[in-house]
């Protein structure tokens, strides 16, 4: 398990890891999704959690793994049925976070009508970079994201193409889940998701917030 760490030095440990999926209108349109009325939670427990600066492992014989770049928020404040004005009072900071995803595994899954929790939870599939303070970034519903493999762009998006934007995901989520301080949110890729492989090297960046590069291991 390993901790959060922000560019103040101070030091957070998650309890859970909250993810939201298909909240990029075109990332819906290259999964051939439809669009939910409500956002697509699932979560990866804290073992998934990977310092992304170390080379990645990924599963081996398991089908295609992909890379999905998202805006990572921790939690700083116990957030319990909060109201939407209220959400970024119980935010601390943003970072970079990969979803990686068992793609064949996870569409097995959806076909069959079980659950992703492999095909999103396994070993190392939540790589995070250091996190920065709220304070420190600008507008968080302006935030370019971006992700190359090897050289070549294969993400690029804006967290202003967010369907479900930060205070809305929040406050619905602490209706079910009450999040701690620590607890990390995953807020969905924009389009362009693909495979990886070992040796393969990443460089991700959200505006403000990170600009990382890392390899596959
Ligand atoms: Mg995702």
């Amino acid at each position: 398990m390993i901790q959060i760490t922000f560019s103040n030095g101070e030091i957070l440990t998650p309890t859970k890891i909250v993810c939201i999926g298909l909240n990029y209108t075109a990332h819906i349109a290259e999964m051939g999704s439809k669009r939910s009325h409500t956002p697509v939670i699932f979560l990866k427990p804290n073992s998934a959690l990977h310092p992304i600066l170390t080379p990645i492992p990924i599963p081996h014989n398991a089908g295609v793994v992909h890379h999905e770049v998202e805006l990572a928020v921790c939690i700083g404040k116990t957030a319990s049925h909060v109201s939407e004005s209220d959400v970024f009072d119980h935010i601390a900071g943003y970072g970079l976070a990969l979803d990686l995803t068992l793609r064949d595994m996870q569409k097995k899954a959806k076909e069959t009508g079980q659950p992703w929790a492999i095909a999103k939870g396994f070993d190392h599939s939540c790589p995070v970079s250091s996190f920065v303070l709220k304070e420190e970034v600008g507008d968080v519903n302006n935030l370019d994201l971006k992700l190359e493999v090897n050289g070549s762009l294969r993400q690029q998006g804006n967290t202003a193409q967010m369907i479900f934007k930060l205070p809305e995901l929040v406050a619905y989520i602490s209706r079910f889940y009450t999040l701690e301080e620590g607890d990390i949110l995953l807020t969905g890729t924009p389009a362009g998701v693909g495979p990886i492989q070992s040796g393969d090297i990443i460089h991700a960046s959200i505006s403000g917030v990170a600009s990382i590069n890392t390899t596959i291991a």
